[in-house]
């Protein structure tokens, strides 16, 4: 099979478990417990914490484990929002993850102000809607990477037109990917999640920043300063680490290598199929994401294509949520302009450090084969 839906999910890398396995075998002590295999729990997870921390420019007690993209998402929105009343009004980018927009839907009928940002053709939010709703009670959500086009926020130039009010950016898609520096990016809390860069899946962190009154979503233990409940898996917590150690240290290689990757993607597709539309911007998009989609998509049936690639033995996706076994057309596709056909009929490739140039080639050839047959 040829694996190209690494925005979904990535391989395990073999030396992340490695690290792993002591940890699941006969280190199997609760980092919670005072005795001596307790103890040595507490050391790796801490010496886990301090790694993460120091590769995004933060201090490890802004660090919280969670179990992924998803509750960060939850726990930040809904603690700010909720249990730690920080604010009083949400705002949330339209080409958000569902892990954003749907909590954002069950605050709004709890009765808190949301606002839904426009974006432009490119993702970006507008800057007047920004200005718009910026106070010292507003938490903005705006996505550091779009999981379906690639495309990257200006985080710092929010920053400015959002002035003191609070921001969460859900940076699931870019750990690892492109440089994180949350000072820089300035940043108050952000999402993060091992799976996306060849950690294991179960496991990822939320920053929040040092001095913030932050106050746990859900209760029970007191783990994580009282941040997040919950016997800390100190296994996936190590094998987190590992993988952004190793992403982080090799990020130039492997992102030279995901851009040519996408950039042979790109020029192959472009060749090979006429009317197709590129929805991942040229400029500022992750270098391991390409989606299209095709001008003349009312003649084509979106996810017959991803069926037909499926059988030929290509995993790609079109990125945006399957209910009930059938494609739903996707937010972000229309939120930059694209009508529901288009939308329904995009294709995502999505590529890791382990993809190579024949299987960009055969992917492709498989694709023009297939909406060529689909045209006629
Ligand atoms: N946010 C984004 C942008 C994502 O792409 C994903 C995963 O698809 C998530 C959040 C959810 O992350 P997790 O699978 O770790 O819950």
């Amino acid at each position: 099979m040829i694996y190209l839906d690494n925005s979904a999910t990535t391989q395990l890398d073999a030396a992340v478990l490695e690290e792993m396995l002591p940890w699941l075998r006969q280190e199997y002590g609760n980092a919670s417990s005072i005795y001596e295999m307790g103890r040595r729990a507490r050391v790796a997870v801490e010496r886990a914490r301090t790694e993460i921390a120091g590769l995004i420019g933060a201090h490890p007690a802004e660090i919280t484990f969670t179990s992924g993209g998803t509750e960060s998402n939850n726990s930040v929105l809904k603690s700010v929002l909720s249990e730690s009343g920080l604010a009083d009004r949400l705002c949330v980018s339209a080409i958000e993850h569902h892990a954003v927009l749907h909590p954002a839907d069950q605050l709004r009928e709890q009765g808190i102000h949301v606002e839904v940002l426009p974006v432009s053709q490119h993702g970006v939010p507008l800057e007047h809607a920004l200005h718009a709703f910026a106070s010292s009670r507003t938490l903005f959500s705006i996505m550091h990477a779009n999981n379906e086009t690639g495309s990257v926020q200006p985080l710092a130039a929010v920053r400015n037109a959002i002035g003191t009010s609070l921001l969460h950016s859900d940076a699931v898609q870019t750990l690892g990917k492109i440089p994180i520096n949350v000072g820089e990016l300035g940043v108050d809390f952000m999402s993060f999640s091992a799976h996306k860069l060849h950690g294991p899946k179960g496991i990822g962190a939320m920053f929040i920043r040092k001095g913030i009154d932050f106050k746990a979503h859900q209760q029970g233990g007191g783990q994580e300063r009282n941040r997040r409940a919950g016997t800390e898996p100190v296994a996936l917590i190590v094998g987190f680490a590992a993988a952004v150690r190793m992403a982080v240290h090799n990020m130039e290689t492997h992102a030279t290598h995901m851009q040519a990757c996408i950039d042979r993607a790109r020029t192959r597709i472009l060749a090979g199929i006429a009317d197709v539309r590129v929805n991942t911007p040229s400029e500022n998009a992750l270098p391991n994401v390409l989606n299209v989609s095709f001008r003349d998509a009312n003649r084509l049936d979106g996810e017959a294509i991803l069926q037909a690639m499926d059988m030929a033995g290509v995993a790609v996706s079109n990125g945006s949520a399957c209910t009930s076994g059938s494609l739903q057309p996707s937010h972000v596709l229309q939120a930059i302009g694209l009508s529901v056909d288009e939308a329904k009929a995009a294709v995502r490739i999505s590529v890791s450090k382990y993809t190579t140039f024949e299987e960009i080639d055969t992917a492709c050839t498989l694709l023009s084969g297939v909406v060529r047959d689909m045209r006629v």
